[in-house]
């Protein structure tokens, strides 16, 4: 393989490999852990032999020192020096990015993005990220932590983010935002993912659930049409990918209450590489360093 990116959540780690026009990709389960994230990373490189090395993670990436330093939601990585470490260790060139800014740079070079002017990207998972492309560039700030749209305030007395905010659009869109809406309709604790099952099979608390959900997610949607006027705002991450119907729900909330010239301009997509947006993206930014 010459190229390889990684992208390193609080529960799994998805890389996607690149030899010529062959392109291999998969996901392993971490415990967590540094010790087991450094594990399995090691691993993967080892298997692929990359001559050059993407790293998509979760948090602010401080662009000077080469460190995490915040995380809401995989703390504990929080300081590690992860391109130095890596780069000791293998010898190749290395890059290390904020997630949902791989993934935008992903969804622009090889899926929902292609040739869009202004691109934003956002990833509904764990948390909530947010990544920016304009005409081909990865705008990611002077520190590295341009898009941190998660952490945006949508209700000054709101509920409790990760990051230690309160009313942070995280709180609400993202999976522990999901489970937190569908708790405070049915006082019934059930995780993210269960919650999506029940809504896929029509069950009406969990279609409830979701709407609220889309909610949110169209005022967050708003401030960034009213913020970027993008041509294309790609939605990534699990939920909309196990229940895509969340994006049509948000849109049409969103034409309700946006201004009508930014709507006009712009389409709103699902990520069309999946939960691998951030790999590819890791991996597209890895190819620059090799060329
Ligand atoms: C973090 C972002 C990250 C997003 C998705 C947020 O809580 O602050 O840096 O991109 O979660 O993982
Ligand atoms: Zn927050």
């Amino acid at each position: 393989m010459s190229v390889l990116g990684i992208d390193i959540g609080g529960t799994f780690i998805k890389f996607c490999g690149k030899a010529g026009k062959s392109i291999k990709k998969g996901k392993v389960q971490t415990e967590k852990s540094v010790d087991s994230i450094l594990y399995e990373i090691k691993r993967i490189v080892k298997n692929f032999h990359p001559k050059a090395l993407g790293i998509g993670i979760a948090g602010l990436y401080d662009k000077k020192s080469e460190k995490l330093t915040n995380s809401p939601n995989i703390p504990f990585v929080e300081g590690l020096p992860l391109k130095e470490i890596l780069q000791k260790e293998f010898n190749i060139p290395v890059i290390v990015e904020n997630d949902a800014s791989a993934a935008a740079f992903g969804e622009y070079s090889y899926g929902a993005g292609k040739n869009s002017k202004i691109l934003v990207c956002l990833t509904l998972g764990t948390g909530l990220g947010g990544g920016l492309v304009i005409e081909g560039n990865l705008i990611s700030g002077v520190s590295g932590s341009a898009m941190e749209i998660g952490h945006t305030t949508v209700n000054f007395d709101g509920w409790h983010c990760h990051c230690g905010r309160r009313g942070c659009l995280e709180a609400y869109v993202s999976s522990y935002g999901l489970e937190r809406i569908y708790f405070m309709l049915t006082d019934q604790k059930l995780s993210s993912t269960e919650i999506i099952t029940l809504a896929n099979e029509g069950k009406t608390e969990a279609m409830k659930a979701i709407d609220e959900f889309s909610e949110y997610l169209s005022t967050g949607l708003m401030n960034i049409l009213h913020t970027f006027n993008p041509d294309t705002v790609v939605i990534g991450g699990g939920i909309p990918q196990h229940y895509p119907a969340v994006i049509d729900l948000a849109v049409s909330r969103l034409k309700e209450k946006a201004f009508s010239l930014p709507f006009r301009d712009c389409q709103i997509k699902k990520a069309e590489l999946g939960e691998f947006s951030g790999a590819f993206g890791a991996m597209a930014l890895s190819e620059r360093l090799y060329r």
